[in-house]
């Protein structure tokens, strides 16, 4: 077990000004890992791949949130609606509403975050400006429709660089949007709060860019290894 207990409590008191919440990345870890963080008394785990997090779900204690934070394709909602807390990389429609009939099913409401693009890389998924105008407009003209998933704020990652100034801005471009698009469309809303964005090597610097939401794993975990299966 490679989990460092001693950065997980250095990440806790960075994040207490800001009030901002921990996501614990466990994909590709063993539960073993999961619940020593369990332990110490992480209750939100993020993971990315459904089977994996289906897997993990069945065998770990209940009260744990879990959080879907990578690309998800509508024909696996299903696997994960009966529990999944907030599914963090939402980027079409199609999606969304898949993701309201699922959790519809299960008489249940799932958070959703819209993923939006702001890396300079062409690789990262995410809807671009245009596209989240889209949706909107969609989702607006017809909220009945989408009664099952609350739609609790923005998502987003930055260009995998060493250059801060460059993801400090991306940070920020993100920031405006979600403040524009709050006030535009959901300002008496009780849910779009959140702002996902900060991963272990740029988290310092989504905190001053105001994140609400960190997404950390190999600070806690130990690097991942994908050589294997996964
Ligand atoms: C893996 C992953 C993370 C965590 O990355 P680290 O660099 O290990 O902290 C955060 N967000 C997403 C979407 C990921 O896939």
């Amino acid at each position: 077990m490679s989990i460092n207990i001693t950065s997980y409590k250095e990440v806790l008191t960075k994040l207490l000004p800001y009030h901002a919440k921990l996501v614990a990345v466990s994909k590709t870890k063993p539960v073993e890992d999961i619940t020593a963080f369990y332990a110490a008394g992480q209750r939100i785990f993020g993971e990315n791949y459904v089977q994996e997090l289906a897997d993990k779900q069945a065998v770990l204690p209940a009260d744990i949130e879990w959080h879907f934070i990578g690309h998800l394709q509508s024909n696996k909602v299903k696997y994960i609606a009966p529990f999944v807390h907030t599914i963090h990389a939402v980027d079409s429609v199609k999606l969304l509403a898949e993701i309201n009939k699922q959790a519809a099913k299960h008489g249940r409401s799932i958070h959703c975050l819209l993923q939006v693009h702001i890396a300079a890389e062409e690789t990262k998924f995410g809807m671009d400006q245009q596209e989240l105008q889209q949706l909107l407009d969609t989702y607006m003209a017809n909220p009945a429709d989408f009664s099952q998933v609350h739609i609790a704020g923005m998502m987003g990652m930055a260009t995998n660089t060493t250059n801060e100034t460059q993801i400090r801005q991306e940070f920020h471009q993100l920031h405006q949007l979600f403040g524009s698009v709050k006030s535009t469309y959901f300002n008496t809303s009780d849910y779009f709060k959140e702002l996902s964005i900060g991963m272990s090597a740029d988290y310092t610097l989504a905190l001053e860019e105001g994140s609400t939401m960190v997404r950390i794993g190999s600070l806690l975990f130990g690097e991942r290894n994908y050589n294997g299966t996964k």
